[in-house]
């Protein structure tokens, strides 16, 4: 049986930014239920301490990372029951609000120590910190984690022996966590390592980059994610060592799943009525209840096309204000839950101003009534610029609520278009535009309204997509290979 740490800094339904959280709740309970040791380690953040309340003292550690005191605990996640360690350290983690930024959106300036000692813990249960339990297999995620395989090498060329093997998976490209030079001294790596061929990009430090080259394996959380960061456009230089480790067999692309004990629309006790695919009917009082509680117009025949993003320059969201009137000349309505970037905020919520019978803005994070949306939702729209995976499309599809989609990296991978033979071949499941331009935005938002009319088309592609499997037993399964290939 196969142990591994996840290392991760953030979790579902402790602490979520995106859906990094959901991957580290889902993916580690599906590994047990196929009878791995899987256990994770994350950093103390406020709300990571609340929710693992009942902890034991692992071991205590002198001051290290700029940290007072280190404590390491363990514990384990409410709800799944996956093991998790803890790390408490005074001065680091402690502080509220996002965990990366400040409250001006500002990253913290020493997240190389907050991010280093977290890749550094990893490395110390590899080598028997925990007397009770070592793991096989290292699995870091994001550039948060980067550091982890470059430590496990440093101390497995320290020893003489394989210490754990190393996974990274990459969920998003464009976060790298990069610091100026001069950080690397206090991170406690071999000088050797800053080079090229090692944690050195454009002579900065750059975690990320060390995760890609010192992991045995890395993977990404998409097969076309996995081809489109070997190019240059998106691969924000790093493409061509992305290209030589994929040469080398040691890239690979594994879609993320639905957890099904939280995204279910039989069972999810957020929304207004519990409906299957073959009650797919009832999900019109799911929309009528989200059009009152959102102060819409109470329409049966709008159609509802919905918004659950973060709002970043990534998500294309500037094409939904460009097809806006438009969809609301049709006769359309519109639901945006998110936040970030503080135009989009603004221009989201002048549209809703101008338009509150059909057009509703909330900005902020709102985990239950992203339940809500998606459920009351006739379409969800997903036109990013790029998609490691996307979270939102596959839910809009278990939830019978169409994605509208960019043929773009996990979109591309889950999402068939309503074309004439995609309907006649039985194979639709949502709308899918190619270029990045409101034109193509525009002609999938019309054929949306094109099926709209045809109700039992409608109906059919709906059902289809609710019974998509998207699960994660089969992404465990794949980690799991993986693991047997870099475990030593
Ligand atoms: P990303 O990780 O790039 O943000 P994903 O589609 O992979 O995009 O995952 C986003 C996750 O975050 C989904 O679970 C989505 O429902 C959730 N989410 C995004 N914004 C909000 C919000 N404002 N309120 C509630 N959930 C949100």
């Amino acid at each position: 049986m196969t142990s591994v740490l996840h290392v991760c800094s953030e979790i579902y339904p402790l602490l979520k930014t995106g859906g990094l959280a959901d991957v580290a709740g889902a993916l580690p309970p599906a590994q047990i239920r196929l009878g791995c040791d899987a256990r994770i380690l994350l950093p103390g953040f406020p709300a990571i301490l609340a929710g693992i309340a009942e902890r034991r003292l692992v071991t205590q550690l002198p001051a290290r990372f700029g940290a007072a005191g280190i404590s390491l605990h363990a514990g384990v996640l409410p709800d799944s029951g996956v093991p998790a360690y803890v790390i408490e350290a005074p001065g680091l983690y402690d502080r509220a609000g996002n965990p990366y930024a400040d409250a001006a959106n500002q990253p913290y300036p020493d997240n190389y120590r907050r991010f280093g000692l977290l890749s550094w813990m990893a490395a110390q249960l590899a080598q028997g910190l925990d007397p009770s339990w070592q793991p096989d297999v290292v699995h870091g995620h994001d550039w948060h984690a980067g550091l982890a395989p470059a430590y496990l090498r440093a101390a497995a060329a320290h020893s003489g022996r394989a210490l754990a093997g190393s996974v990274f998976t990459v969920h998003n490209l464009a976060y790298q966590g990069m610091f100026p030079a001069d950080t690397f001294g206090g991170l406690g790596l071999p000088g050797a390592f800053f080079d090229v061929y090692g944690v050195e990009f454009h002579n900065q430090l750059s975690f990320l980059k060390a995760g890609l080259f010192y992991a045995g394996k890395v993977t990404t959380v998409s097969p076309t994610y996995a081809r489109e960061i070997q190019d240059p456009e998106q691969g924000y230089g790093l493409d061509g060592l992305l290209r030589s480790r994929n040469e080398a067999g040691d890239l690979a692309g594994i879609l993320n799943g639905v957890d099904p004990g939280v995204w279910n629309p039989a069972t999810d006790p957020a929304i207004a009525t519990p409906y299957t695919s073959r009650s797919v009917s009832r999900k019109l009082e799911c929309k009528v209840a989200l059009q009152k509680e959102t102060g819409l117009r109470v329409q049966n025949d709008a159609p509802l096309f919905c918004v659950v993003s973060r709002l970043t320059d990534q998500k294309g969201l500037n094409l939904v204000l460009a097809g806006l009137p438009e969809l609301l000349r049709r006769g359309g309505q519109l639901v945006l839950l998110g936040s970030g970037d503080a135009a989009l905020e603004a221009a989201f919520q002048a549209a809703a101003l101008a338009n509150p019978e059909a057009v509703a803005v909330q900005i902020g994070y709102d985990e239950e009534k992203s339940h809500r949306i998606i459920a009351g939702g006739d379409v969800v729209l997903v036109p990013s610029r790029f998609e490691p995976c996307g979270l939102t499309q596959l839910y809009g599809l278990r939830y019978g609520t169409l994605p509208l989609v960019r043929r773009v990296g996990g979109l591309a991978d889950t999402v068939v278009d309503c074309s004439l033979e995609n309907i006649g071949d039985e194979l639709a499941t949502g709308f899918v535009f190619d270029a990045f331009s409101e034109d193509a935005f525009m002609a999938a938002l019309r054929r949306a309204f094109a099926l709209y009319g045809r109700k039992r088309d409608w109906t059919q592609v709906q059902k289809r997509g609710m019974k998509q499997e998207f699960s994660w037993d089969i992404a465990a399964q794949k980690y799991l290979a993986l693991y047997e290939q870099v475990t030593p």
